[in-house]
Order: C-alpha cells, then sequence, then structure tokens
C-alpha cells in the first residue's frame, strides 16, 4: 500500500483523511502540481515549486510550507513508495470552513496533500515511438489558465472527446487560435522554425514548455512564440506537445489528418532526446 502525505503525516493511503467541508472540494479552490521522477529523482522540481508559488499567491492563498520543506516532503515520499520511475502529485487546497463563497479568513489553515503514481516504462513510452492523435475542440475554461487550479472537469471532458473520436487528446481553439493540449502544450513545426503560443492568461506556464524552448535555443533551433490557426497546424512539417509527464510527445494526427510523414518528426524526437538527458542530469 502506498505511503501519503497529508497536513504533516505520513499515512497509508487508506487513512488518509480529508474533510468533507475542504473548499477544493466544494469549489474547486485549490491549485496543484505533477512532478516527474526518474531514476528515483525528481525532474525540474525547482521550476514545479517556483510556479507553486505564483499559483498560491494569484489567489492570495497561504502556503503550507517553504520551497524546502516541499522538496524534503517530495524525497521521503519518494523513499517510502520506493518509487523509481513515475510522479509525485501535490495539492494545496484553502482549507476546511462553513460552506461561504467568501474566502474564509487566514486562521484557516491550508491542506497540503502528496501522493505518487508509479509509471514504469514512462521515459520509453511506447507512444513516444508511434507518435498521439488529437482533436481540436473548442476551449471552454475559465480565463485564467496560467494559474494550475484543480478545476479539470473541462479538460476531462475534452479527453473523453477525444476517445470518442478514437485520438488521443484534444487542442483546445478560441478565437480561431490553438492555445493549448487539454493537459500539455501544444507546438507545429514548419521548415526549421517551432512555433507555439505565446505566454499569457490563456495557456498553462508548463515548466517543461520553458525547459524545452531554452534547450532548443541553446541548440541553436529557431523558435516562434506566437498564435497558431489549426489550418496552420494541419499543414505543419511536424507537431508534439509537452508536459512533466510526457515530456515531448509527437503528434501525427490532427483532425484526422496526416501530419508530415505520418511517423513521430526529427525535431520532435531530437528535443525529447535532448530534454530527457539534459533533465536527468540536472535531476534532485
Ligand atoms: N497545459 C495544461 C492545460 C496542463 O494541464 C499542463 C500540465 O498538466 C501543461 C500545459 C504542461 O505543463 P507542465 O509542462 O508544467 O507539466
Amino acid at each position: 500500500m502506498r505511503t501519503v502525505y497529508v497536513n504533516g503525516e505520513y499515512l497509508p493511503e487508506d487513512q488518509a483523511k480529508i474533510s468533507v467541508f475542504d473548499r477544493g472540494f466544494l469549489f474547486a479552490d485549490g491549485v496543484y502540481e505533477v512532478t516527474s521522477v526518474l531514476d528515483g529523482k525528481l525532474i525540474d522540481f525547482a521550476g514545479h515549486a517556483a510556479r507553486l508559488q505564483r499559483s498560491l499567491s494569484e489567489l492570495e492563498m497561504a502556503s503550507p510550507v517553504t520551497s524546502e520543506e516541499l522538496l524534503a516532503i517530495h524525497k521521503e515520499l519518494v523513499a517510502r513508495n520506493e518509487l523509481t520511475e513515475g510522479l509525485v502529485y501535490l495539492q494545496v487546497t484553502r482549507g476546511a470552513a462553513d460552506r461561504d463563497f467568501l474566502y474564509p479568513d487566514e486562521d484557516t489553515a491550508p491542506t497540503i496533500v502528496l501522493f505518487t503514481q508509479a509509471k514504469p516504462g514512462l521515459a520509453d513510452a511506447p507512444a513516444a515511438k508511434r507518435g498521439i492523435k488529437v482533436i481540436s475542440i473548442p476551449d471552454r475554461r475559465w480565463g485564467r489558465r496560467d494559474i494550475k487550479t484543480v478545476q479539470l472537469l473541462y479538460p476531462s471532458m475534452g479527453k473523453m472527446m477525444a476517445k470518442a473520436a478514437g485520438a488521443d487528446d484534444a487542442w483546445m481553439v478560441e478565437d480561431g487560435a490553438v492555445t493549448e493540449g487539454t493537459s500539455n502544450n501544444a507546438y507545429i513545426v514548419k521548415g526549421n522554425t517551432i512555433i507555439t503560443r505565446h505566454l499569457g492568461e490563456e495557456i498553462l506556464h508548463g515548466i517543461t514548455r520553458a525547459a524545452v524552448l531554452r534547450m532548443a535555443a541553446e541548440s541553436q533551433m529557431k523558435v516562434e512564440e506566437r498564435s497558431f490557426t489549426m489550418e496552420e497546424a494541419m499543414d505543419a512539417d511536424e507537431a508534439f506537445v509537452t508536459s512533466a509527464s510526457t515530456f515531448v510527445m509527437p503528434v501525427v494526427e490532427i483532425d484526422g489528418a496526416q501530419i508530415g510523414t505520418g511517423a513521430p518528426g526529427k525535431v520532435a524526437a531530437r528535443l525529447r532526446e535532448i530534454y530527457l538527458d539534459e533533465s536527468l542530469k540536472a535531476a534532485v
């Protein structure tokens, strides 16, 4: 049985409890992070810890732990669960209070929960060799997608729409432009230029995105951060997505149309290799 972390305690998963009044449960008033574990080490922990602090501060939510404490908890959970390949999920909510739309006062303690999920073969995923299929759907999420909240019902519906269409995921479209994937950032490659949506409140500022764009620039690849349309995407030479748990994942079909040769592209494959290599070297 897994050991999970809840509000200062390490407990067997079946003994961990959260109040029915928790605002994460009642209002989706909570934020989260997912950090990958490879070779028993955390990938880009510093990036995830920094984004967590930003999400909390945008929602005027107190941080229950310092970044140093958070790292210690992550490492302890990885060790206790003997995790070598998988992920650590972290969630912080505004805590338990009488149901009221107004935020409770400051003495309401935030809730913090962490658990691990084993994913053997994460780095060597077969999907990375064959590529994934995506469909396009309208982006019907709220307007502050730069805050990583647990309000994930629409992305969940999007994954179900993709499944019903025989695809693996969905890219969301707003005002004629692709925002991002349901749980990843979206990219196309045209010639030798990598194109991905610019940062703003319309997308999550992916930690993997930041690392991949930095590594692409260091490898002298050309990057354009701008909006792109579905028409442009379907006409691209390559497409791919990035996230903490899929790293760089090639996209080989969009709305039923084959992208490039229909096999994972060279740029995506190279970026995946560089990302895994560099991230593992820097893992803690
Ligand atoms: N965009 C959305 C909507 C996401 O949910 C995620 C990850 O969960 C990402 C992008 C990728 O972010 P990261 O690379 O930090 O995992």
